[in-house]
């Protein structure tokens, strides 16, 4: 099924009785090539570029709830290449370029909007960092603009530029950086896959990883055990119960992390703004609500909901930046669980059996990985070898400490940031 302006006028003319659904619900074959175990946007992108780069199709994505249920669904969609490491650079400049031909990649509308994104700072020494940033932005082929106090009042008027404790000095601007609508971005990877041939196995809990002479043979699953030549585990929060299946312990712990969304309002945030300093960042969505949320809630867990604490220092952070956001009145509050690991960067990699793989440790910005995430991990499970723009993101970094990604600078601990 293709989409164009003239089938949703044709359709709209005609009750809109001539969908089909985007993907087949089909019944699962005793073996596959390739399983995939997650259906959440890394997985599926996984299953997509396996089908489309490498002619793999026989594979089946085993997802225990329904498509886009997990963090695929649950983040506040900011897209950017903003990083400043070798390793995460590459990659996410890498994701970006994917991002820009998504739409007509996939013939899907995700809502991709590079409205710019502003990261402010409130200190010399914040700007000193800045400037570093933007210039490895910069030398890797993306765009950064550095703004001045004025260049940040004329964009975003509604701050509050000088307030006593964090005035605004500046901020950086990332004109590619942005949004998307992240459940569609997760039905466009799915209708492409399932169009390619890929079994979308839905509400298929995988309960155990087979696995014989150190080659992995299959999974067990809630819908009984199917045989596979390759298995990748994808499956973000739950990524340590699922590698402890194959007798691994990851260096990943799980957090909470939530996100708010208040009553919708007309246009008046037209850029995604971060207030690191406060633990702060929001945009708006197409649909009014206000998309804000701050740091991670500091406590392992595998509960989909936040706690209050975090939820009254994400306010204060908000009414401290934008006075006027104490209008609105919050009406959803969410929480995800997030992978996080000790660096703050991912691992796509390898495991020590032959023929499983894995793709973890997103911590809060797995989102606007998932294109380049799903190519380079595609790559690696059809030909063996790391894709070009993933070779930092090993596992063993953690075990051997050579080639720590630490973006953030939080050393070995992620919650003492
Ligand atoms: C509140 C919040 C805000 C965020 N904001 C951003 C943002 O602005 N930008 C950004 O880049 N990132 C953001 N993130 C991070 C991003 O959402 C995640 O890093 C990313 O979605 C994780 O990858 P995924 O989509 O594959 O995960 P998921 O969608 O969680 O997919 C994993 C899937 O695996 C399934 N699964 C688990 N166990 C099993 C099993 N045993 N068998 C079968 N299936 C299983 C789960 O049901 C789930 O569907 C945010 C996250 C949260 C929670």
């Amino acid at each position: 099924m293709r989409f164009s302006g003239w089938r949703v006028l044709k359709e709209g003319l005609t009750g809109n009785t001539g969908w089909t659904p985007h993907w087949r619900d089909p019944e699962p074959k005793p073996g596959y090539d390739a399983i995939i175990i997650g259906g959440g946007g890394h997985g599926l992108s996984t299953a997509y570029y396996l089908a489309r780069e490498h002619g793999i199709t026989n594979v089946a994505v085993l997802e225990k709830g329904y498509i886009g249920g997990g963090n695929v669904g649950r983040n506040t969609t900011i897209v950017r290449a903003n990083y400043v490491l070798p390793g995460n650079s590459e990659f996410y400049s890498h994701s970006l370029k994917l991002w820009e031909g998504l739409e007509q990649d996939l013939n899907y509308n995700v809502m991709h909007s590079q409205r710019g994104l502003i990261n402010l700072f409130h200190s010399d020494g914040q700007r000193d960092a800045a400037a570093r940033r933007g210039n490895a932005m910069i030398n890797q082929g993306d765009d950064a603009i550095l703004l001045d106090r004025a260049g940040v009042r004329r964009l975003l008027p509604y701050l509050d530029h000088d307030n006593a404790r964090f005035p605004v000095y500046g901020g950086l601007y990332h004109k590619r950086g942005g949004t998307a609508r992240h459940d569609a971005v997760a039905w466009g990877y799915a209708r492409g896959a399932d169009a390619r041939g890929v079994d979308l196995i839905q509400n298929c809990e995988v309960t155990g990883i087979d696995i014989a002479g150190g080659r992995v043979t299959g999974v067990q699953t809630t819908r009984g055990p199917f045989r596979a030549k390759k298995v990748g585990i994808v499956v973000a929060g739950r990524s340590s119960q699922v590698a402890a299946m194959a007798g691994m312990r990851l260096p990943v712990e799980s957090q909470v992390l939530q996100a708010f969304v208040p009553e919708g309002l007309k246009p008046v945030i037209d850029h995604v703004v971060t207030f690191g300093m406060g633990h702060f960042y929001i945009s708006q969505s197409d649909k009014g609500g206000l998309v804000f949320g701050g740091d991670i809630d500091m406590y392992a867990s595998y509960a989909a909901r936040g706690n209050l604490p975090t939820a009254e220092h994400v306010m204060e952070a908000g009414l401290t930046l934008m006075p006027m956001i104490g209008k609105a009145r919050v009406l959803r509050s969410w929480g995800g669980i997030v992978d996080m690991t000790p660096d703050g960067s991912p691992i796509i990699d390898r495991t020590g059996t032959e023929g499983l793989y894995l793709n973890c440790g997103w911590n809060y910005g797995g989102f606007k990985a998932v294109p380049a995430s799903g190519h380079c991990f595609a790559h690696l499970m059809a030909t063996d070898r790391p894709h070009g723009a993933a070779t930092g993101f090993r596992l063993d970094r953690f075990r051997t400490g050579q080639g720590i990604i630490d973006e953030e600078g939080t050393g070995a601990q992620h919650n003492l940031h």
